[in-house]
C-alpha cells in the first residue's frame, strides 16, 4: 500500500468534482505517466488484466475458430481470454530454463488456420522475443505478450511493452505494480488505440453516438489514483524484493534438489515478482511435502502454476493429447515462495530455517 495520507489527500477532490470515472482526470494522468515510465508509444488502462488481454484480442478480429499457439503454464486468464473470443488455443511446451514458451516448438504448431501467439513472460522472466518476432513475420502472425508478471521490467535496456503487436499488464493488487484491480495494453498503432476504447466504453463516442458494439471495462478514478501513488514507491518496493531475493539464493545456491527459475538473463531487469522453485527433493521433501511442511508452519507457500491451465476441470480431458512433457514436469514441481517488500528479514531467516528443518 502507498502512505496512506498521500492516497486521502489525492482523493479529496473527488468528493467535490464528483467525477468518479470515465476517462477522468487521474485516468489521464496515469496514463501520460505510464506511458513515460515503460517508455511505449502507447497506453490503453483498463479496468483489470485480463479484460486487457481478452479486448486486446478482440481488436484483432481474427476470425471465429482460428487458432492461437500459447503456453498452458500460465494463469487461468491467458488461455481463457482466447477461448472468450471463440478462438483455439494450441499450447506449445515451455522450455526448462526460464518456464517462458519453448519457441523451438511453436512452428511444428503453424496450421493455416493459425493467426496468432499469445506468449507469457511467467515471473517476469522474458521470452525469447526476437525468435517469436521473426517466426511471426515469416508466418504473417500477431504477437499479443501477457506481460502481466513482468511490469517495469527491461530486456536489452528496452521497456518490455515494446514488443510484440501488443503487451498487457495486470494491475490486481497481489502484483508487484498495482491498482487495486487494473490492467494496461501497450502497443505501437493509434488505431489501437481508438478500438480498445470503443471496446471499453460501449462503443461510445458523443452523447447520440454508439460507433460499436463494446462492453464496459474502464479504469475507475480511485484506481488510478491508488497507481499514480504507488508509481512513486515501485522502484524503492522492487529494491527491496531484489535484496531479500539474494538471500534466497545465496541459500539455494549451496543446496541440491531445489532450483530457482528467474533472474538469471543478464540482459533483463527484473522486477523481483516472484520466486519461484523446482523442488526435486529438498531434505526428504518432494514439492508437495515441502508446500503441506511450510503451510503447518503457516508459512504460504503457492504451487504457482499448478495444474497447467490445458489441464484444468473446465477443459475435461478436452486436450491431454497435446504433448507438454517439460510443462507437466515443472507444473508438478513448481513452488512459488513468499517475496514482498515488506517481508521481514526475521521472518525470511524463519522460511528458511523451516525449509531446512528435518521431517
Ligand atoms: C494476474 C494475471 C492475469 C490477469 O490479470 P487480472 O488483473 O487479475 O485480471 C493474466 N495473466 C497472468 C499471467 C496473470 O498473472
Amino acid at each position: 500500500m502507498p502512505p496512506y495520507e498521500e492516497y486521502i489527500e489525492m482523493i479529496k477532490p473527488l468528493w467535490d468534482s464528483h467525477r468518479l470515472t470515465n476517462m477522468g482526470k487521474y485516468h489521464v494522468q496515469l496514463e501520460q505517466e505510464l506511458k513515460a515510465f515503460l517508455d511505449v508509444p502507447e497506453v490503453s488502462l483498463m479496468v483489470n488484466g485480463h479484460m486487457a488481454l481478452e479486448m486486446t484480442i478482440q481488436a484483432m478480429s481474427f476470425p471465429p475458430g482460428a487458432e492461437v499457439i500459447t503456453t498452458p503454464f500460465t494463469f487461468i486468464s491467458t488461455t481463457h481470454a482466447i477461448l472468450r473470443n471463440q478462438l483455439k488455443p494450441i499450447f506449445c511446451d515451455i522450455k526448462e530454463s526460464d518456464c517462458t514458451i519453448d519457441e523451438t516448438k511453436i512452428e511444428s504448431l503453424i496450421t493455416e488456420r493459425t493467426v496468432a501467439i499469445v506468449p507469457v513472460h511467467v515471473y517476469g522472466n522474458i521470452c525469447n522475443v526476437e525468435a517469436i518476432g521473426r517466426i511471426a513475420q515469416k508466418y504473417n502472425l500477431k504477437i499479443i505478450y501477457d506481460a502481466a508478471h513482468a511490469f517495469g521490467e527491461t530486456y536489452k535496456g528496452i521497456g518490455i511493452g515494446n514488443f510484440g503487436d501488443a503487451s498487457v499488464f495486470s494491475f490486481h493488487a497481489s502484483k508487484v505494480f498495482h491498482t487495486i484491480e487494473g490492467g494496461a495494453v501497450c502497443f505501437k498503432e493509434r488505431k489501437l488505440f481508438e478500438d480498445l476504447y470503443n471496446l471499453k466504453n460501449f462503443g461510445i463516442r458523443g452523447e447520440e453516438l454508439v460507433v460499436s458494439v463494446g462492453a464496459n471495462a474502464k479504469m475507475n478514478e480511485f484506481s488510478a489514483v491508488m497507481g499514480l501513488c504507488n508509481l512513486k514507491y515501485f522502484q524503492e518496493e522492487v529494491t527491496k524484493r531484489k535484496k531479500l531475493a539474494k538471500v534466497y539464493l545465496d541459500f539455494f545456491a549451496k543446496q541440491e534438489g531445489i532450483t530457482v527459475k528467474n533472474f538469471s538473463c543478464s540482459d533483463v531487469v527484473y522486477n523481483y515478482g516472484y520466486l519461484p522453485v523446482v523442488v526435486e527433493d529438498m531434505f526428504g521433501r518432494g514439492r508437495d511435502e515441502l508446500y503441506n511442511h511450510l503451510k503447518m508452519n503457516r508459512i504460504y507457500a503457492r504451487k504457482y502454476f499448478y495444474p497447467l491451465t490445458s489441464e484444468q476441470a473446465c477443459f475435461k480431458n478436452k486436450y491431454k493429447r497435446m504433448k507438454l512433457p517439460v510443462a507437466q514436469y515443472i507444473s508438478s514441481h513448481i513452488l512459488a515462495l513468499p517475496l514482498h517488500g515488506e517481508l521481514a528479514k526475521e521472518n525470511l531467516e524463519r522460511i528458511i530455517c523451516t525449509m531446512k528443518l528435518e521431517t
